[in-house]
């Protein structure tokens, strides 16, 4: 391994989203507290990068920054996001409207509160197409979302059309999330936020097939947001690992998990389970210690409280930069070539 002078990740050649130095904050009782410091973070077409690391790391707050999404006390202090050649971040509100469910789409962890249970299913698919095609009459609305819905695998799509999301499952409400995401045009990214954390094992697996199966298809990126590593280690062709709002790790994921070089990383790995436990883990229960107060982070390492390969000098007051340790593995990490894994990771769900 080699390491070099730069100083950022390099991504695709020709990345479908550009992020670069974002920085968000939000207001904090004794000034601002960074919630995401500095990420630059490329996908490219027909990518999927998966975005790991536990709750509070900020990963749901970069997707909503990409898709300015984000809560009114928020702010955005620094950085481009670009998407097409525009910075999405400067844009006025009606073009962002424009691409928003149209070129770039999100869909969110619980769908039943995505959804509206006052409409039903049907009216939520059609007023996509009704906001970004205007032209088209009804019964074309309605031709097309049932046949979007069935190509998302809704069975009896036009009996399903009628229901309201209390009348679906978990699984189907879900699809009809997907649907709602990718019926409004020609989606070139689509940020999926923990997308399968509240459906049970099953349905989450056909729910990862469904997003490849799409994502192939559409030649779209992906985004994939999951605390969960055995979720990317099925899906993704990058990951990029997030802790207290820096990115931490970034590899394809063969070097990943073959390798992985940040403790942060390693503890993720060591939480998965194995095959001979009983019962299922606890997902982070390899990681003593809990993601740092945002507002009063240490001056060193973030991640130095947790870490079992911490040593005061350098890692207590000097923060790590991220260092590219091989052709497109980066690590943020003073010591990682002195930490080898424990013991591989093995992902059996
Ligand atoms: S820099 Fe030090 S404290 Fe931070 S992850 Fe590496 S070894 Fe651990």
């Amino acid at each position: 391994m080699s390491s070099t002078s730069s100083t950022s990740p390099d991504g695709p050649a020709s990345p479908v989203i550009d992020i670069q130095g974002l920085e968000l904050r939000f207001p904090g009782e004794s000034g601002p507290v960074t919630v995401i410091d500095k990420v630059d973070l490329t996908i490219g077409t027909g990518e999927i990068l998966g975005l790991v690391g536990e709750s509070g790391c900020g990963k749901s707050m970069l997707a909503r920054s990409i898709m300015r999404l984000i809560p009114v006390s928020a702010r955005v202090t620094g950085g481009r996001v670009l998407f097409e050649g525009q910075d999405l971040l400067t844009i006025d509100e009606s073009e962002m409207r424009r691409i928003r469910g149209n070129r770039i789409a999100i869909i969110l962890q619980e769908p039943m509160t995505s959804l509206n249970p006052v409409f039903t299913v049907g009216n939520q698919i059609t007023e996509v197409l009704s906001t970004h095609q205007p032209g088209l009459k009804p019964e074309e609305r309605k031709k097309r979302a049932i046949e979007m819905m069935e190509r998302i695998g809704i069975q009896f799509p036009a009996h399903r059309f009628s229901q309201y999301p209390h009348e679906l499952s978990g699984g189907i409400r879900q699809r009809v999330m997907i649907a709602i995401a990718l019926i409004g045009g020609n989606v070139g990214l689509l940020v999926a936020d923990e997308p399968t954390t509240a459906l049970d094992v099953t349905i989450q697996a056909q729910i990862l097939e469904l997003f490849v199966r799409l994502q192939a298809e559409q030649r779209m990126a992906l985004l994939l947001i999951t605390h969960d590593l055995s979720v990317v280690a099925q899906t993704a062709h990058r990951v990029a690992v997030m802790y207290a709002g820096r990115l931490v790790e970034i590899a394809d994921v063969i070097s990943l998990f073959e390798n992985p070089l940040h403790p942060y990383t390693l503890g993720l790995m060591n939480s998965l389970p194995r095959p001979g436990d009983r019962p299922r883990k606890s997902h982070m229960d390899a990681i003593p210690g809990t993601v740092p107060n945002l507002a009063n982070l240490p001056p060193g390492c973030q991640f130095f409280d947790r870490c079992e390969h911490r040593r005061d000098e350098p890692c207590l007051n000097t923060m790590p930069q991220l260092e590219e340790t091989a052709d497109g593995h980066w690590v943020r990490c003073h010591r990682w070539r002195d930490i080898q894994p424990s013991s591989s990771a093995m992902v059996t769900t």
